[in-house]
C-alpha cells in the first residue's frame, strides 16, 4: 500500500500548534502520526475522509445546508447571550471568524479549557 507522507504538518487539538508532525495517510485515513503526543496521535488517527454524517441536520434529520444555515441564523438571532464555544481544533483564520461572530452577535466566547 502506497502511503502519502507529509512532513512539517501542524497539530491543532490542544492549542500547542506542533508544527513539526509528519503525518502518513492511505486514501481515507491518517495511520502515522509521527513526533505526535498522545493527544495528538488520537486526534490524527480517528479522523478520516469519509462522510460520516450529513452536511447538516435539524432536530437530528437531515436538512439542506441552506436550511440549516437559516435556522442557526435565526436561533442566534433571537438567544439573548449567545456562546460561542469550543474552538480547540480550527485554525486561527476560523478562531478569527468566531469571535467576529460573538461580538456581531453581542455574546461571548469560551473556549474548551474552562473545562
Ligand atoms: S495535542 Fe500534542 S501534538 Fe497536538 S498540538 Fe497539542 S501537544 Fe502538540
Amino acid at each position: 500500500m502506497n502511503l502519502n507522507v507529509v512532513k512539517h504538518a501542524t497539530c491543532t487539538f490542544c492549542g500547542c500548534v506542533c508544527d513539526d508532525i509528519e503525518l502518513h495517510a492511505d486514501q481515507v485515513r491518517i495511520v502515522e502520526a509521527k513526533r505526535a503526543c498522545v493527544l495528538g496521535k488520537a486526534w490524527f488517527l480517528n479522523h478520516t475522509a469519509e462522510s460520516l454524517y450529513p452536511p447538516a441536520l435539524i432536530d437530528g434529520q437531515p436538512a439542506p445546508v441552506d436550511d440549516a444555515i437559516a435556522l442557526a441564523a435565526e436561533l442566534l438571532d433571537q438567544a439573548a447571550m449567545p456562546l460561542v464555544y469550543g474552538m480547540s481544533n480550527i485554525t486561527c483564520e476560523a478562531q478569527r471568524e468566531t469571535v467576529a461572530l460573538a461580538e456581531r452577535l453581542g455574546g461571548v466566547v469560551d473556549s474548551h479549557t474552562s473545562l
